[in-house]
């Protein structure tokens, strides 16, 4: 079941999920960094307009709590492309969204500010992936890429389990009616997750969408957990690009690791 604001004693104050138990992994918030600014405090994005200086300290800080793992991340636009991280990852940023491994000590890093992060695993199999899930990937099929894409490495999609992590939320997530139209024509079942709101507009679930993808692509719905509020409703502890008028803001990092 659902689970919202679930912290523990992780390391900076990351949320996890008992559904991910047995990996290394967390929903790092904007809280406990040294940025500024729209990026105030913990950004560890590099690309997004902040100081190297005060990224390289967040960074420091990261790595101090997660020792002995390198980190890949890919350059995000919005799409369905996964890319296999294997020995041999290079640390440079391809495009793509979402990010799979069946190797130890890569943790896979996806960056947002409102826009949905997926991490999976099947534990038994030690095959994780890392996902980032705007409205364009969820309809470009993202969730459904990443369980294909885990299920090459060996995973079996019914002992996949998943954290849905924190993201803008229906209460939040106002888009014209003709995106809702859009979601509802191009994703089976995905008009139940829209509900009306001023003229012209509509509040989506995202997260809701992604989950009912995830148990369309074979995990149980028993596996899938949701982790953290909506990012701009406590845009005191996540950064919400919405929650900031629309500019450029700190990125948070979701990511998933194997333990060795
Ligand atoms: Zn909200």
């Amino acid at each position: 079941m659902a689970s919202f604001d679930q912290f523990t004693a992780a390391p900076l104050n990351a949320a996890i999920s008992s559904q991910l138990a047995g990996t290394v992994h967390g929903f790092m918030g904007r809280g406990g960094g040294a940025s500024a600014g729209a990026y105030a405090t913990f950004n560890l994005a590099r690309w997004v307009g902040d100081g190297a200086v005060p990224v390289a300290e967040n960074w420091r800080r990261w790595r101090a709590n997660y020792p002995g793992l390198a980190v890949a991340n890919v350059a995000q636009v919005h799409g369905a492309t996964i890319h296999r991280v294997g020995r041999g990852w290079n640390d440079g940023r391809p495009e793509g969204d979402g990010m799979v491994t069946a190797e130890s000590g890569i943790a896979l890093g996806v960056f947002t500010a409102d826009c949905v992060p997926l991490l999976l695993a099947d534990r038994a199999r030690r095959v994780i992936a890392a996902l980032h899930a705007g409205w364009r990937g969820t309809i470009a099929g993202i969730a459904a890429a990443g369980v294909r894409a885990m299920a090459e490495l060996g995973a079996k999609p019914e002992a996949i389990s998943a954290a849905i992590g924190p993201a803008i939320g229906q209460c939040c997530f106002e888009v014209d009616l003709e995106l809702a139209e859009r979601f509802a024509h191009e994703i089976d079942g995905a008009g139940a997750f829209a509900r009306p709101g001023r003229p012209g507009k509509a509040y989506l679930d995202l997260r809701g969408i992604n989950r009912m993808l995830l148990e369309r692509a074979g995990l149980d719905p028993e596996a899938i957990d949701e982790v953290g509020p909506c990012t701009r409703c406590a845009n005191d502890r996540y950064f919400s690009r919405r929650g900031a008028g629309g500019v450029t803001t700190g990125l948070q990092m979701s990511f998933i690791a194997l333990a060795t």
